[in-house]
């Protein structure tokens, strides 16, 4: 049983190794760029952002494992082997640094710890700067997936009346749930804080645009954890400067990084994290891929399995 990787730099690929030594010994595992891969020994392939057409070149490959939670970086190769099953890496301790990440960015936006930072840097003394209530903040949730939901849970904990868009209903204890486009305006009128949780898709591209925007409750904040692509950063700076919007906080980007010269640097109301929500250690992700493919060799169903008919 042969894998390749293509997650990380050589000193990650010694980590990974390491890992799989652990958890599945019988794996061969060999590195993307390693020159002595035949192309006919694999059978498994973890990969983040594969270098277009090179999955098709392996003639027996059976399974694809995202080794991150969206699968949006391998569709965008116009050769990837469609036929076959492509998995998402969802782990419980993803799931669970994502609700740590979301309650933080919710939290540090109501506590203003973009502006306090910004006093610190001068010495200034605000004592204004005392933030909103949890008491007085609805929080959105876009996407209730196994990011999503642990979030919204998370923050029913906190205290904040918290609600959350999907496709379809859900009934997560406190979360008041809103299901389809048509549920979309009045899931964000009720919205102080949008946090964004959906995978890119077509129909979930750019979706916080203007249109959006301007159905929240002046003064709202926006948290985007998903992709990059579901934010149209003109029309979100747009509704800073206005002042319809109050704050953002922003962990992914398209591209990343972000480069040097975005206007998003420079922008006193967005603070910028550098994709670092949810990063699962390669213990508990070679652990998910062992137990993915001793499940796929067995002939059972695959946790995480992306379907194409849904498009996440
Ligand atoms: P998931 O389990 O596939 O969940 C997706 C959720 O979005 C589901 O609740 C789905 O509704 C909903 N949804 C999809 N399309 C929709 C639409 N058009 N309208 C309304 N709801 C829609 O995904 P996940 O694993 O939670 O991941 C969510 C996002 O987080 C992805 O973009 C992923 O890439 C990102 N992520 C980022 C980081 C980071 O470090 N920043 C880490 C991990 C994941 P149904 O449940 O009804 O199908």
């Amino acid at each position: 049983m042969t894998l390749i990787v293509r997650s990380g730099d050589a000193v990650a690929f010694t980590d990974w190794h390491r890992c799989f030594a652990e958890v599945m010994p019988e794996l061969a595992v060999h590195n993307w760029p390693d020159p002595a891969v035949q192309a006919e020994d694999i059978r498994y392939a973890v990969v983040w952002e594969p270098d277009p057409g090179r999955l098709a070149s392996f003639p027996n490959l059976r399974l694809i494992i995202s080794a991150a939670a969206g699968v949006d970086h391998i569709l965008r190769d116009p050769n990837l082997p469609r036929h076959l099953p492509l998995v998402r890496m969802v782990t419980p301790e993803q799931t669970q640094l994502m609700g740590e990440y979301v309650c933080w960015a919710v939290l540090s936006l109501m506590r203003r710890l973009p502006a306090i930072i910004a006093l610190n840097a001068s010495r200034g003394w605000n004592s204004n700067l005392t933030g909103e209530p949890i008491a007085d903040t609805r929080v959105g949730v876009m996407g209730l997936g196994a990011m999503g939901s642990r979030a919204a849970e998370m923050l029913v904990g906190l205290g904040y009346a918290t609600a959350g868009w999907s496709t379809t209903q859900k009934t997560i204890p406190g979360v008041e749930s809103f299901a389809g486009a048509s549920a979309f305006p009045a899931f964000l009128a009720r919205t102080d804080i949008l946090v964004c949780l959906l995978p890119l898709t077509p129909s979930t591209e750019g979706i916080i645009n203007a249109d959006t925007l301007a159905l929240l409750p002046p003064g709202a904040s926006v948290v985007n954890a998903g992709r990059g692509g579901h934010v149209v950063m003109a029309d979100l700076i747009a509704g800073l400067d206005s002042g319809h919007i109050k704050s953002a906080m922003l962990d992914v980007f398209t591209p990343e990084p972000l480069p040097q010269d975005s206007p998003v640097w420079e922008h006193p109301g967005i603070f910028v994290t550098p994709h670092v929500a949810s990063f699962g250690s390669r213990r508990a992700r070679a652990r998910h891929i062992a137990s993915t493919i001793a499940a796929f060799e067995r002939g059972e169903p695959l946790v995480g399995l992306y379907d194409p008919q849904r498009g996440y």
